[in-house]
Order: structure tokens, then C-alpha cells, then sequence
């Protein structure tokens, strides 16, 4: 994928213009759903996912696989209001995940929805929000106001974090397109170990 000049403006870490939020209210079930009218939920969360997980790899973060879920099995997030589609199973907590290189977690993080944004164009902010929460779990600045702690400990800027992610996923583009590809093939629920990933990768 050819890298496109210059620094990203800005407005590049806005959510799609696409995007909205339905909020479904069933019974004791109040259940958040993204969608992007354009490419659909499940090709961002395949491709979504395919950024994590080839991020991983090139920052030497371990993963068992990556699995998506059906509504039975899906992990609740924010006292069940957010309900996940597809994550990386890490076998492990986020302080261990974080800990040992908080700035390569940090881009390991984002490049969900920079995945999102360089090979479709847009991305769905939800996304962003769980794994900000993740890193901020394993950073240990879950308080509010945690914006000079959390700088601290990057020792740059969130945007520029940001910057440097999406340009990493644009030059990355068709590694992780070829992922997400693989996982939109799969019959849900479907689970993809590292390896194969690591396979997808080398062919
Ligand atoms: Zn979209």
C-alpha cells in the first residue's frame, strides 16, 4: 500500500459520518449497536479485529486467537450495555498485556480503529471506546482526568500516537485486508489462532 504524504489532519480521529448509535431497550437487556451504513457491522469488525491482531504481531504481543462471538457467548462491556461482536482472546489481563511495553500496547490499541479508517475510510467509534477502556485498565489510569497521566506514561501526545497508527496501517493496509478477508469467510462463531493468522501473513 503506497503511504499517502504528509501529516494526518486533525479531523482524521472523528467517527464516520455514516456511523450512528441504535439503542435497543428489551426487557433488562439494554444493548448499544454500531453500524456503518456503508460497509455494514461486520466487515468493521472483521477488519477491526485483522488491525489488532496483525498490530500484535509486529509489537510481539501474545494472543491465543482471535474469536468472534454469537449473542449467548459475547462478553459484556460497561455493566453489559456494550456487547462484543469479535476480540482478541489475549489469555491474559490488560496490566499484563499493557505492562511490559505501554507505549507498543497503546498503538496495539488503536490499531483497531486505524485498521478501520485506512482500509475503509471511516470507523465505528465503540470500537475505540473498549479498547481505550483495556489500555487504561492495564495502565492503571481507569480515574477520571487521566489525560496527563496517561501522556505521561506515552511521553508524546494521544495524537500523535494516533498519527504514527494510522500511518502504520495505511502501509500495512493489504496485510490486515487479507486478514479481516479470512475472518469474514468464517461461519460465526469462528475462532482464528495466531498461527493462522501468522500463516495469512506469510503467503
Ligand atoms: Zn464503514
Amino acid at each position: 500500500m503506497g503511504r499517502r504524504s504528509g501529516r494526518r489532519p486533525r479531523e482524521r480521529l472523528s467517527p464516520a459520518r455514516n456511523a450512528h448509535t441504535l439503542v435497543t431497550v428489551a426487557g433488562q437487556e439494554d444493548l448499544i449497536e454500531s453500524d456503518c451504513a456503508t460497509h455494514g457491522l461486520e466487515r468493521h469488525v472483521c477488519v477491526h479485529e485483522a488491525g489488532h491482531a496483525v498490530a500484535a504481531i509486529d509489537h510481539g504481543i501474545d494472543f491465543r486467537a482471535v474469536v468472534s462471538y454469537d449473542d449467548a457467548s459475547a462478553p459484556r462491556f460497561m455493566d453489559g450495555l456494550y456487547q462484543a461482536a469479535a476480540a482478541l482472546d489475549m489469555s491474559r489481563t490488560p496490566q499484563e498485556v499493557v505492562e511490559p511495553d505501554p507505549r507498543g500496547a497503546f498503538r496495539f490499541a488503536l490499531a483497531g480503529v486505524a485498521a478501520e479508517r485506512a482500509v475503509l475510510g471511516d470507523y465505528i467509534l465503540q470500537g475505540w471506546d473498549q479498547d481505550f477502556r483495556f489500555w487504561r485498565s492495564g495502565s492503571g489510569t481507569t480515574h477520571e482526568n487521566a489525560q496527563e497521566a496517561i501522556e505521561a506514561i506515552l511521553g508524546k501526545g494521544i495524537m500523535e500516537f494516533w498519527e504514527e497508527t494510522y500511518e502504520w496501517a495505511e502501509e500495512n493496509a493489504a496485510r490486515i485486508e487479507a486478514v479481516a478477508d479470512v475472518l469474514g469467510q468464517q461461519e460465526t462463531p469462528w475462532e482464528i489462532l495466531r498461527e493462522q493468522v501468522e500463516a495469512i501473513l506469510r503467503d
